[in-house]
């Protein structure tokens, strides 16, 4: 098992960012007990063989400090957050503040603490827009002011980065490569040992929500099923560019 794996919120809601309290404890139980190792990013990426886990939280929201970090301690487990700068609390230009969904969002203190207990803070951009409808100065703008509020606010200078939504194209990928490490898409595969670095793909918390595809993380049956969801999502994705100007 080499992967990484997505997350928005943790909690009990049932809305599709929402994955369930229990089964992420239950998730790093399983993980334990397949002796699969709970990775940082620079760990899984300086090895191509390297087997593990790695556990990403897109957005910011509040969950991840409230519920998922005593998980993650209990289990010593390194994580990321990609945080999108402007949908976090005290943003000092109202103006820019957006919202994402009827989530509650990581304050700057959470923020830090999170830090303090090794989960890493990475890049989401600022206002969280689709990067293939925003022209190169908008993209750099979007990089320099999330990189300008995570170093005023909390000191750090983001290594990684998430597409928000998980959608990308040459530009936004050539933009991203010269900003960072590494940049996450929602591309649905496991992590194989070639990949582009500005287009890692992740395997989404909702695609393995039953505890069966939890049981069969490892197994040749879930890559079959991964195969399948990517090829039914590249139709969907091919259709809606066929139909649109
Ligand atoms: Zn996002």
């Amino acid at each position: 098992m080499r992967a990484i794996l997505t997350f928005h919120s943790i909690d009990n809601s049932g809305a599709i960012v929402s994955y369930p309290i229990k089964k992420f404890a239950e998730l790093l139980e399983k993980l334990r007990k397949s002796n699969i190792p709970i990775l940082s990013l620079d760990q899984i990426l300086a090895d191509p063989f390297k087997q593990g886990v790695v556990i990403t939280f897109d957005d910011g929201m509040r969950s991840v400090y409230e519920n998922a970090l005593p998980i993650l301690k209990e289990y010593a487990a390194p994580a990321h957050v990609f945080i999108a700068t402007a949908a976090i609390e005290n943003t000092e230009n109202i103006e820019q503040a957006i919202t994402i969904g009827d989530f509650d969002m990581l304050s700057w203190h959470e923020i830090e603490q999170l830090q303090a207990s090794g989960i890493q803070v990475d890049a989401h951009t600022h206002r969280h827009p689709d990067m293939r409808t925003i022209n190169k100065e908008q993209i750099l703008e979007e990089f320099h002011l999330s990189h300008e509020i995570l170093a005023s606010k909390i000191g750090v200078t983001p290594n990684y980065f998430a597409y928000p939504f998980g959608y990308h194209n040459q530009l936004a990928r050539d933009c991203a490569a010269d900003f960072y490490k590494a940049s996450m898409t929602t591309e649905l595969k496991p992590l194989s040992k070639n990949y582009d670095e500005a287009a890692i793909p992740r395997l989404d918390s909702f695609y393995f929500q039953t505890s069966n595809a939890i049981n069969n993380l490892d197994s040749s049956m879930m890559t079959m099923y991964l195969k399948l969801r990517n090829a039914m999502r590249n139709v969907k994705g091919s259709q809606c560019k066929a139909t649109a100007k």
